[in-house]
Formats: structure tokens, sequence, C-alpha cells
């Protein structure tokens, strides 16, 4: 279902006009109001009646993660703290957290993008919805909340870990859609099984997942273990948090960015030249709308790549690739970038192994050596011999796609650390202690 047609299905040489028109009004307004801004157009020689196309944007400074924190907490904001009607912060996965805040407007605008984004992956009004992303400063739990609300969905704020207490919830209120990060539904899929709840015994069918990277091969497992169809969102916290972009259950081929809030840009992450639609780099995001904190090309740190080509769905916003991961996130390993989704992508097919993982970085004098610990699946009885070959094979493997030689190690199903409801850390590097 598509929440807003009007919107959703323009085409897109309308959308350009649109986009256009916020955008200077955007540039107007932070270049008036936000002093970090003013310095930096200044700074860069760019005045904001030069922004006539979509195109000048490039001629604009970047915003950085770093400039949230060089204003910590309200210096970004573009009106007066008492003007706002909520705080939120980011999760902090890669440092101090970022804080930002909304009007009552922005509120709106982003229950709009949440009940567009729980439309497109499958809710229909009066289903039953658990949402089991955390409630609290983080983005994902009321973000959702006031989109499946607006949808007219019957909202279980669950909100995230608690294992025991989401599947009582699931089998007694019957949620026909749950929100979670993709590798807690791993961890509520291997409760069930544990428990002895077979994949459809249980009204669930949909899952809207993201708030960290996952792969196609994660996907299959949640589909296969939990009987669902599992739905990609993504989001950030600097740019509203979740409902930035989300699959259509169409496709599930892309996630469709809300771009007549957000505006896309990919960019060479070294360079921070604008590159072409389909080529894999950073995501920048311009907000449109936002009134309390409007963030210029903020640089996510999320690489991935855009398709603005038609898609099934009828929806005509372009779509993002998964994230590959975030460049603060990538390993260099003896000079060789790494990303922990890679590791994922190389051991599909072996069912020998379970979806878990985890990579340890070391420093042995001078040299990078980088464990990878795998589990083996649950049924997986091999003996030394069979072990040896299954580690082999892996070795292999990831030699092929990582471009490196890692030390493979083979554990016992279960003993690698779960999601407890949030986001899980697949890295260790322990280069840096
Ligand atoms: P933090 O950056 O502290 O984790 P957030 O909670 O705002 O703060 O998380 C936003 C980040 O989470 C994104 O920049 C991205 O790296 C990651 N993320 C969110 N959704 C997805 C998704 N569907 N796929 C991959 N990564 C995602
Ligand atoms: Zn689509």
């Amino acid at each position: 279902m598509i929440w807003n047609l009007e919107m959703e299905t323009m085409p897109r040489s309308r959308l350009a006009e649109v986009q256009l028109r916020l955008l200077q009004h955007q540039v107007r307004r932070v270049y008036e109001r936000v002093p970090l801004y003013r310095q930096k157009f200044d700074d860069a020689g760019v005045r904001p009646d030069q922004i006539r196309s979509l195109e000048d944007l490039a001629r604009v400074p970047f915003t950085r993660k770093s400039d949230f924190r060089d204003t910590y907490p309200f210096g970004l904001f573009a009106i007066p703290v008492d003007q706002t009607v909520r705080i939120h912060a980011s999760s902090g996965t890669t440092g101090k957290p970022t804080v930002v805040g909304y009007t009552a407007n922005d509120i709106r605008v982003w229950a709009e993008v949440c009940a567009r984004s729980l439309a497109a992956s499958g809710a229909q009004p009066g289903d039953v919805f658990q949402n089991a992303y955390g409630y609290g400063l983080f983005t994902g739990g009321l973000g959702m909340h006031y989109g499946a609300e607006l949808l007219g969905l019957v909202v279980v704020p669950a909100s995230g870990g608690n294992t025991e207490r989401q599947i009582m919830l699931l089998a007694d209120f019957g949620a026909k859609i749950i929100a979670c990060t993709p590798s807690y539904a791993l961890t509520l899929a291997e409760a069930l099984a544990a428990r002895g709840i077979r994949p459809g015994q249980l009204p669930l069918r949909y899952g809207v997942l993201g708030a960290e990277p996952w792969t196609e091969a994660m996907r299959d497992e949640i589909e296969e273990k939990l009987g669902i169809t599992a739905i990609n969102i993504y989001g950030l916290t600097e740019v509203m948090g979740p409902g930035v972009s989300n699959e259509c259950v169409e496709e599930k081929n892309g996630a469709h960015v809300f771009e007549d809030h957000f505006l896309v840009e990919v960019v060479d992450p070294e360079t921070g030249e604008p590159l072409p639609s389909g080529t894999m780099g950073e995501l920048v995001f311009t907000t449109l709308t936002r009134e309390a904190l409007p963030v210029i090309r903020y640089r996510t740190g999320d690489i991935a790549a855009l398709n603005v080509g038609p898609c099934r769905c009828g929806r005509t916003f372009t779509r993002m690739s998964r994230v590959m991961g975030r460049t603060d996130d990538m390993l260099i390993i003896r000079g060789i970038n790494v990303y922990p989704s890679q590791v994922e992508a190389a051991l599909v097919g072996l069912p020998e192994l379970s979806p878990h993982y985890q990579l340890v970085v070391t420093r042995e004098r001078t040299l990078d050596e980088l464990e990878i610990k795998i589990e083996v699946s649950e049924g997986f009885a091999g003996e030394a011999p069979a072990r040896l070959d299954l580690a082999a094979r892996c070795r292999e493997k990831l030699r092929g796609v990582l471009g490196l030689t890692a030390n493979v190690t083979l554990v016992a199903s279960g003993s690698l650390p779960r999601s407890e409801g949030g986001k899980l850390r697949r890295v260790e590097d322990r280069r840096k202690l």
C-alpha cells in the first residue's frame, strides 16, 4: 500500500522542482539562523542566492558528525530550544551522542515518513504492530510509534530487549508486524525455535528491520526462521531517525528515499566529489523540510549506491542499495579495506554455518591479524577432520572476497554474543589497546 500516493509517485521532473524550491528556502534559513552554517558558507565563498539549480548544491560545504560535537548540545538548532517539542540523541555507536531537536511540525513529518515506511513494508490499518525498537533517547522507538499510529496500526510499544516478554506479547497480542534490528530478529527466531514454536504458528507476517547493516543472506535466514517477509528500513538521528528510506514489499530491492523531505547524494568518500547514480560511495543527505535542526549535505559515513530507475511498486523515489558499511567502521587490515558485511556475503550458502560471526583484529608487533569467529549451525556435529575441512573452505571463500587471509575459528552453536535488543557489535578491534 502506498500511504501518500501524490508525493510518493510524482514524476521526477516535478519532484526536482519541489526539491529546488525547498532547498533554496532551507539554505537561506540556515544561513540566517545558524552561525556554523553562515561561517562555512562564507569560508567557501558561497551565498544562498547562488543556489539556482539542484546541481549548485555541490558547491555547498559538507556537514559532519564533528560539527554536532563542536556545537554540543544545541548549537546547530535553527530555532530557540524552547520552540522545540522533543530532543533525541543518536546511539553513539562511534563516540559521543549527537543531539537533535524537533518542532511539532518536524514530528508530523517524521510520523508521515514512518507511516509511509510501514505501509511500504506491508502494514495495513488495523494490524497489530509490535514495536521492539528501543524507546527513549534513541530515535527508533518513538519514531516508529508515531508513524504507526498515523497509519492506524494497533501499537504494542514493547521497546527493545526482554526476549521472554517479546515472545509472550507476540503470541498473546498477535502482532502481524514487528520492528526491530535484524540481529534481534534472529535472536527472537532462535528463542522461538528453542521453545518449539514453528514459523507460521504465530500471526507474525512482516518485519521492518534496520538501524544496523545486514545482508541478503541474513534476510533469507530471518524470513525462513520467523516465517515472515523481512523489509529493510534505514534512517539516522542526524537526518531525522528511522524512515529516511524504506524498501517496498513488491520489489525488496533497495530502499526508496523519501525525497520530498530528504535530498540524497552519493559522493566519493575521499574527494567529496558527487558520483553518478549506480556508483557506490558515501551517502550525503540534506533535509528539505526540517525546522528545528536542518542539516545541509550531511556526510553519513554510510556506503551505498543509488538507483533512480523505475520500480514495480509505482513509487518514483530513488532507491538506495543496502549499506555496505560505514566509512568509520570500515576496518583497514594490512592496508586492505574490510567491511564486516563482506564476511557474511562470503559465507552465504554454507549450510554447516550459522549466520553469527565476529571479527577480532589484533596486531602482532607490526602485522595486523584478522581472526574471524564463525558459529557452526546447530545440527553440525562434524568431527575433527570435517571441522578442519570446513574451516579451510571458509578461509578460501573469505580470501576470495576480502583479498586477505584470515584465521578462521569455528565455535559452537550459540556461543557468540547475541543482540539483546539493540545494535550488535560484530567487530572487536584490539589494535588500539
Ligand atoms: P549511531 O550513528 O550512533 O549508530 P543512529 O542510531 O542514528 O546513530 O544510527 C544511524 C546509523 O545506523 C546509520 O548511519 C547507519 O550506519 C546505520 N543504519 C541505520 N539503518 C540501517 C540499515 N537499514 N542498514 C544499514 N545500516 C543502517
Ligand atoms: Zn518500489
